[in-house]
């Protein structure tokens, strides 16, 4: 009887250490939660304009495809987010991209006088921290691809004066005054690379105007130009490092050296292709053992792709330690100080396992405080830097 009695003492005792276990447990997930929720969280892209708005759906509701909506940025406790506007010459011909972003821009502005209480077009840090105050959503204009302003500088003022507060210079194709990462990538010669006359007058006018030079898509050749001409912090908005995913338009250790010395910021991206060298071999085997081999999937070519089952596609996604690993090696090459998230939500079709939406970001937040990050760190990781150059770009 007397052993009958320990025995179930000592359950009791085990029962209660793993009682306390999962009570710290909790207790830890409140407080990476609630800090979360306090701290002024930013994400440096997205694409949600292009995927739902002008698709006609309504930010306003939780919907049920895509990565963003105003619900789900309030529960992920995004307070301050950048909206690409992005037009491709490519696809909708030349002399439209100027009109397309100035749409792009209403339709936004339109979420915003339907969602007062929600959502803000913010136009400068001082308002961004105001529209935070009142515990509303501040949504910046950033514009993907200098194509929309149609190599005029006057267009660029324009769609600043309407909010845009960063020009990322190309998406992946040439223009005729800055070369993309996807075109110079196909030579070995310096020949045509870079910024010409009427680029370094763009980046002059950006620099006086106070607006953010976006270097992501950007090539090589026009990064070190930029980084020559620039008088003010750069950003790098959604792109991730080469030496650990060698994909063209992610940064090789020198590019991060010279952003370190021009005191800007580089925004991890979500995508799970640039982030894991296995992203693509995995899609591949997912999409064999699904279709069958048909000898002609490619990765960019995503159409087929699309058709897999949404469940089969999640078993492709990139581990969520690869992201952290990422930013871990950002952080030891350009500093704490210079590195901030850029998910690329709505433009990517796979995000890192448990990020999922734009709901997930405390997912984020929880995985840098278990990497050891201390909480200022991963304020300055998850918003406060990008606020900072914006800053220093609005200083004269
Ligand atoms: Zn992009």
């Amino acid at each position: 009887m007397k052993r009958l009695i320990s025995r179930s003492n000592q359950a009791i005792a085990f029962g209660s250490i793993l009682m306390a276990l999962v009570c710290v447990e909790s207790a830890l997930a409140q407080s990476s939660e609630s800090f979360h929720q306090q701290m002024i969280v930013v994400d440096g892209h997205n694409d949600v304009i292009y995927a739902s708005l002008l698709e006609g759906r309504d930010l306003g509701k939780k919907l049920p495809v895509g990565h963003t909506d105003i619900p789900r940025l309030r529960a992920g406790g995004v307070d301050v987010q950048v909206f690409a506007v992005w037009s491709d010459d490519k696809k909708f011909g030349k002399g439209k991209a100027f009109k397309h972003a100035n749409h792009q821009i209403d339709l936004l502005e339109q979420t915003a006088s339907r969602y007062p209480d929600q959502l803000v077009i913010a136009k400068n840090s001082a308002s961004i921290r105001e529209i935070v105050k009142q515990g509303k959503i501040a949504a910046i204009i950033g514009v993907e691809g200098g194509n929309m302003i149609e190599e005029s500088i006057e267009n660029l003022e324009s769609l600043y004066d309407r909010g845009a507060r960063y020009l990322t210079l190309t998406w992946n194709y040439n223009l005729s005054w800055a070369t993309a990462a996807a075109e110079e990538v196909k030579t070995k010669s310096e020949k045509g690379k870079g910024l010409t006359e009427k680029g370094r007058a763009i980046i002059r006018k950006m620099n006086e105007l106070g607006m953010m030079i976006d270097l992501s898509h950007s090539g090589e050749k026009t990064f070190y130009d930029v980084m020559a001409l620039s008088t003010k912090p750069v950003l790098v908005s959604h792109s991730n490092a080469y030496s650990l995913m060698p994909q063209y338009r992610n940064l090789k250790d020198d590019q991060l050296e010279a952003l370190k010395k021009n005191g800007g910021v580089v925004g991890v991206n979500f995508y799970s292709g640039f982030l894991d060298p296995a992203y693509e071999s995995r899609v591949k085997s997912i999409y064999r053992k699904h279709f069958g081999d048909k000898g002609n999937y490619k990765l960019s070519s995503s159409s087929q792709y699309d058709k897999l089952p949404a469940s089969l596609k999640r078993k492709a996604d990139a581990p969520l330690s690869l992201l952290l690993d990422h930013i871990d090696y950002l952080v030891i090459k350009v500093g704490v100080d210079h590195v901030a998230v850029g998910s690329d939500f709505d433009g990517i079709e796979s995000s890192p396992q448990g990020l999922e939406d734009v709901s997930k970001f405390p997912v984020l937040t929880a995985a840098l405080l278990e990497r050891g990050y201390t909480k200022e760190d991963v304020s300055k990781i998850m918003g406060l830097n990008f606020l900072r150059i914006l800053e220093q770009n609005e200083q004269q």
